[in-house]
């Protein structure tokens, strides 16, 4: 039924949104008293969830959760669930970054190798000026830190904090300082500073839109293949479990 507005995968719950109901979600977010957070898993990020029930927890407490990856929608309509869509995280930043550009807010880049959220600034405030770069920092750091990278994010009152992480990690930090840390909306978002700054490469539109980015990201990446193994893996637990909901 396509007019659920949630809909669960092996107990993960994603909201039933298009891009541009995310988008306008999201705007929405920006007007909210308290901090509004935004998650994407993909099959990657599902199947580490099912083995680690505080992370499942940390997902299904977000505000809104968006299908990012083709297996989430393959396993929605093999099973009739629903999917409207897939919702690309990196899509759904874009559309962010529209919008501080329009509004004239301010955003905070969190995490990527060393030098990395410079770059994504540089380039993201080159196309979108009117946006404010509040602030950047590395994610590599240790947990006795943590409070401290808080304070420096919280002293800068960006609008947006981008989290790049990874899974969990990205996800884990944004709740665990959820009541603390001092903006509108935080989202999880991978690798997407990465993009940002040009050291890795979106799949050209054809494979986005055969569904095939993530094979165009092992062409680019081969030493992902361990990790994404995982994938057939989702696809083969999705297609054999009778109820994947749960
Ligand atoms: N990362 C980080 N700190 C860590 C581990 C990872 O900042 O302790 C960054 C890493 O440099 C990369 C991002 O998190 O920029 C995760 O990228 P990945 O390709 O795993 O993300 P995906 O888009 O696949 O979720």
């Amino acid at each position: 039924m396509s007019d659920k507005s949630t809909v669960k995968i092996f107990g993960v719950k994603f909201d039933n949104v298009t891009l541009d109901e995310a988008n306008q979600r999201f705007i929405t977010f920006m007007s909210s008293p308290r901090l509004k957070t935004i998650y994407t898993p993909n099959p990657e990020i599902v199947m580490i969830a099912n083995e680690d029930p505080d992370f499942k927890t940390v997902l299904n407490e977000g505000d809104m959760v968006v299908p990012d990856g083709i297996g989430i929608v393959l396993a929605s309509k093999a099973h009739h669930l629903g999917i409207k869509s897939r919702v690309p995280g990196i899509e759904v930043m874009g559309l962010m970054l529209e919008y501080c550009n329009r509004a004239g807010k301010s955003i905070y880049l969190f995490g990527g190798k060393p030098g990395v959220a410079e770059s994504a600034a540089e380039k993201i405030h080159t196309k979108y000026p009117n946006l404010t770069i509040a602030g950047v920092r590395d994610g590599y750091f240790d947990e006795g830190q943590e409070l401290k990278i808080l304070d420096e994010i919280n002293e800068k009152k960006p609008d947006i904090v981008f989290v790049a992480l990874g899974a969990p990690k990205q996800e884990k930090w944004i709740h665990r300082h959820k009541k603390t840390l001092n903006a509108s909306v935080a989202m999880g978002v991978g690798g997407a500073l990465d993009v940002w700054a040009g050291n890795v490469k979106r799949a050209p539109l054809i494979f986005r839109k055969l569904g095939l980015e993530w094979f165009y990201r092992l062409l680019k990446q081969p030493s992902r293949l361990g990790r994404m193994m995982i994938l057939p893996k989702f696809m083969i637990k999705a297609i054999f479990t009778k109820h994947i909901e749960g």
